[in-house]
């Protein structure tokens, strides 16, 4: 097959892919380098310290009611619009008049994958396995089913993810670079645990700024999870370590740590969480018993290296992807699952409480084509 299109591209995509600043090791020297691009939150403030940071805790926003009604398939299937324009539409124009399958539309459906962020590995793989069963897809209805089949193959093939509270206090730390939305996810997952009955307590270990532990407590408050808080700038895993030791004491069922996502530099960064981890496994062992780890699906491609870089220092057992409602496509979630070896847990499609999704890839697959 011929692959035109990725041939022209690749030596261009190959040098913006996975960006050198985050590549391999956690190492690297640069605290900025692996911020997501995001226009809306501190992360693009450009500075390190204290002064710089917006009151987090003002944008806290309060769930939408207006959009309470809206069903959970139409929020994502209104998020992934974008995506779903770049794939349905196009697709369908690829079939005008023909029958069968050709190299050119082969060809300009790799373009519309690669476009949707699927990343030029998994699009490759995609159209290899598309090209193989050509003879038997006969229109543009068989074309999207077999799309939907390989996209679902790869969800498939992920391990289990480790199920909440099976243990008590059922332990979940929380990481991720700045911005990404480690804060709200665990605003939203406290949330859902207290409603269903469970005891939750949040531990605030991201010290790094007074504002991001003000931000969390407004979502302790309002879930009704109880806190546990110093002050800025304390140690965070003197936090996480008090955190464990008060759910153990007041009979919790799960403890959220929250932890911070950019210090000077990405060494400083991983050294803190993993001393957190540590500390957490010295007051309780087995503990965490979940590292999830929080993308911006905004960020596209680089996520990706993102989930590289935990997962190669801490070993990430799930993770939540935000952000799926504005401007991200959707080919990152089929790049992150082709790509990764880890379970996508929840998806957020937007900043209420309501707005976070177990990720369940048949309804997944059907937002998108
Ligand atoms: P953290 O630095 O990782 O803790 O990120 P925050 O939780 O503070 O979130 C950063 C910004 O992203 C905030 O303005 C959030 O309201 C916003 N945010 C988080 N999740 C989502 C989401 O799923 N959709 C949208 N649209 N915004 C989100
Ligand atoms: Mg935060």
């Amino acid at each position: 097959m011929a692959l035109n299109w990725f041939k022209k591209k690749k030596a261009k995509t190959d040098s913006t892919e996975i960006p050198s600043e985050v590549q391999g090791t956690p190492d690297t020297p640069s605290s900025e380098a692996a911020s997501p691009p995001v226009a809306d939150t501190h992360a693009t403030d450009g500075g390190d310290g204290p002064d710089d940071a917006p009151p987090d805790q003002e944008k806290t926003p309060e769930p939408p009611a207006k959009e309470k009604g809206v069903g959970l398939f139409a929020r994502l299937k209104s998020g992934l619009s974008k995506t779903r324009s770049i794939l349905t539409t196009d697709i369908d124009d690829l079939f005008l008049g023909k029958k069968i399958v050709d190299d050119d539309m082969l060809e300009a459906l790799e373009e519309r994958l690669i476009t949707a962020d699927m990343g030029v590995q998994t699009t490759m793989q995609i159209m290899e396995r598309i090209a193989r069963r050509r003879s038997r897809i006969g229109g543009v209805g068989e074309l999207k089913s077999a799309l939907k089949e390989e996209i679902l193959s790869y969800f498939e093939a992920l391990p289990d993810p480790v199920p909440m509270a099976v243990t008590k206090p059922h332990v979940v730390m929380v990481v991720g670079v700045n911005g990404v939305g480690k804060t709200t996810t665990i605003g939203k997952l406290a949330a859902h645990e207290s409603r269903k009955g469970r005891k939750v307590l949040v531990a605030a270990a991201d010290t790094f700024r007074a504002a991001a532990i003000e931000q969390i407590a407004v979502w302790a408050e309002r879930a009704g999870a109880d806190i546990v808080r110093h002050k800025d700038h304390a140690d965070p895993a003197a936090v996480a370590f008090d955190g464990i030791d008060a759910a153990i004491s007041r009979g919790s069922d799960v403890v959220f740590v929250d932890t911070a996502g950019r210090l000077h530099t990405k060494v400083n960064l991983m050294a803190e969480i993993k001393k957190i981890q540590r500390t957490l496994a010295k007051r309780l062992p087995d503990a965490p018993h979940e590292v999830l780890l929080v993308l911006d699906a905004t960020t596209g491609q680089n996520a990706l290296s993102q989930a590289k870089m935990f997962d190669a220092s801490l070993g990430i057992t799930g993770i939540a992807l935000t952000k799926l409602d504005g401007t991200a496509k959707g080919g990152i979630v089929v790049s992150i699952c082709s790509s990764l070896n880890i379970p996508l847990k929840y998806i957020g499609v937007g900043e209420g409480v309501e707005d976070l999704q177990v990720f369940d890839p048949q309804t997944f697959v059907e937002a998108l084509l």
